[in-house]
């Protein structure tokens, strides 16, 4: 059944300045008039797929690098929204800046077109792990940023970093971590460094070029962002995402909507939606994304509708992300089952393995178990 949450809107952004060598997202380099085109290609979206009765409370502007954008057509496609849909007068609208695009009039111009949730990638403060990262910003460049951020007016700030680099140390990380704490964000999410495949950071650890830091190694340092950050009052609701604490604390609403498996439409090439049954996408294909919209047609992509038996695995794999963990009560009026019966031998190995806990009605993973979390739910979604 699909859910009565209000629902989150994603707009893929798919431009870059440089590709970062460990980024597997789907962007280009791009020029500003494909920028102009695709930007009416994806007004077409908005208008093609509108439903003004659809509740929507959340706005996010990934990508890519959003802030390649100005605040004009920011405030345009917000606009577009607006049209399009039932947009909350208090929703979250959030920008991913890279701190090498922004400046202080332009953050002022994001501020005033709506944006009302600055998300910085600045990844590190420290200059030598930027280079490794390939990143077009130093650590001062970011720290500017930050300062400009403020003077716009942004309150509610977060940073994403990254750890795990190849022969990174416990305390060059718990610098990276104290640096980000004294600009007081709202929000902190800690990136452990992937090697996905097809990125030349692959390509370099498959070549012998690079030592990917141990297990043990990265698990040290994924402690440290827990105790660091809760000792500094923030909540951490998500493997990699902490919240600053209030009532509530200060998480994303769009990100929580994905792992909620809550409603979300996404725009642009590549994104997906998700309406609680059926999951649809774009092909990442930005001039066939162009092509079709600049002719009238849905840009080409998929749909699958999900059984019950997917909706469940997912509930799994979502929910043992968050630290909240399943409800367990929830979790067998969504889906007829009775948990404990249904899962009880695989909890009873994971807890045994002190990766999973079944207490006061929800099932969670400890701090170990979340490092693992895809391997643990996998686990349970064997029983079903
Ligand atoms: S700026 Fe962001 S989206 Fe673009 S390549 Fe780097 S990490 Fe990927």
């Amino acid at each position: 059944m699909p859910s009565p949450k209000p629902a989150g809107i994603y707009i893929h952004l798919p431009f870059c300045l440089r590709k970062c060598p460990y980024c597997d997202f789907y962007s280009e380099i791009g020029t500003p008039d494909r920028r102009q085109s695709f930007l009416a290609a994806l007004h077409g979206e908005l208008v093609l797929r509108a439903r003004r009765d659809l509740a929507v409370d959340s706005i996010y502007f990934g990508g890519g690098t959003p802030s390649l954008f100005t605040p004009a057509q920011i405030g345009g496609l917000i606009d577009g929204i607006r049209a399009s849909f039932r947009l909350s007068p208090d929703s979250e609208i959030t920008l991913e800046a890279n701190p090498g695009t922004v400046s202080r009039d332009k953050l002022q111009g994001f501020r005033a077109a709506g944006i009302n949730r600055l998300n910085l990638g600045i990844q590190s403060f420290n200059d030598r792990n930027l280079v490794f990262l390939g990143r077009i910003h130093d650590a001062a460049t970011a720290r500017r940023a930050l300062t400009a951020a403020r003077a716009a007016g942004f309150e509610n700030i977060g940073l994403d970093l990254i750890y795990g680099l190849p022969g990174q140390e416990p305390a060059n990380w718990r610098a990276d971590l104290h640096a980000a704490l004294e600009t007081a964000p709202s929000h902190l999410s800690g990136y452990m460094l992937t090697y996905a495949p097809g990125t030349p950071l692959e390509a370099d650890r498959i070549a012998g070029r690079i030592r990917p830091l141990s297990e043990a190694a990265v698990a040290d340092l994924f402690d440290i962002t827990v105790d660091v950050l809760t000792e500094n009052g923030f909540v951490h609701y998500e493997i990699a995402n902490f919240a600053r604490a209030g009532n509530p604390p200060a998480w994303s609403r769009h990100n929580r909507k994905y792992w909620n498996q809550a409603p979300y439409l996404g725009f642009g090439p590549g994104a997906h939606s998700y309406d609680g049954r059926v999951r649809c996408w774009n092909d990442a294909d930005l001039d066939a994304y162009r092509q079709a919209l600049e002719s009238g047609h849905p840009p080409p992509g998929g749909e699958e509708i999900l059984t019950r038996e997917q909706r469940m695995i997912e509930a799994l794999f979502l929910g043992l992300r968050q630290t909240a963990g399943i409800d367990i009560q929830e979790f067998e009026t969504r889906f007829a089952v009775q948990f404990v019966e249904l899962f009880g031998p695989a909890l009873t190995d994971l807890a045994g393995m002190g990766l999973a806990t079944l207490e006061k009605g929800f099932c969670r993973l400890t701090r170990s178990g979340l490092l693992v979390a895809d391997a643990a739910a996998a686990r349970l979604a064997a029983c079903d």
